[in-house]
């Protein structure tokens, strides 16, 4: 048993919401909205690793730079995937 580190109400381990106060369990806020898993393989992996197959074949030193900035979401999106989910508001 965890408990809501909002409203401190014990939740049940498979909750994905708080019942109280509405706090939601995910991997990442982006301004009102909390991703699962899903959406943050998707925008963290699969948008970047696209972006940096086609910055790659443009050939440039523009597309190199483009590659290189794309790994951070990437390694960002692995690091959250490692540590789990969390309760956010
Ligand atoms: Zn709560």
């Amino acid at each position: 048993m965890n408990s809501c580190p909002f409203c401190q109400r014990d939740l049940e381990e498979k909750m994905a919401v708080c019942p109280s106060c509405k706090a939601i369990k995910g991997y990442l806020k982006v301004s009102d909205f909390i991703l699962g898993k899903d959406l943050l393989i998707f925008f963290g992996l699969i948008v970047p690793c696209m972006i940096i197959f086609f910055a790659i074949s443009a050939r440039n030193l523009f597309g190199l730079y483009l590659s290189i900035i794309m790994i951070l979401p990437i390694l960002f999106a692995i690091l959250r995937l490692i540590l789990g989910k969390k309760w956010m508001k």
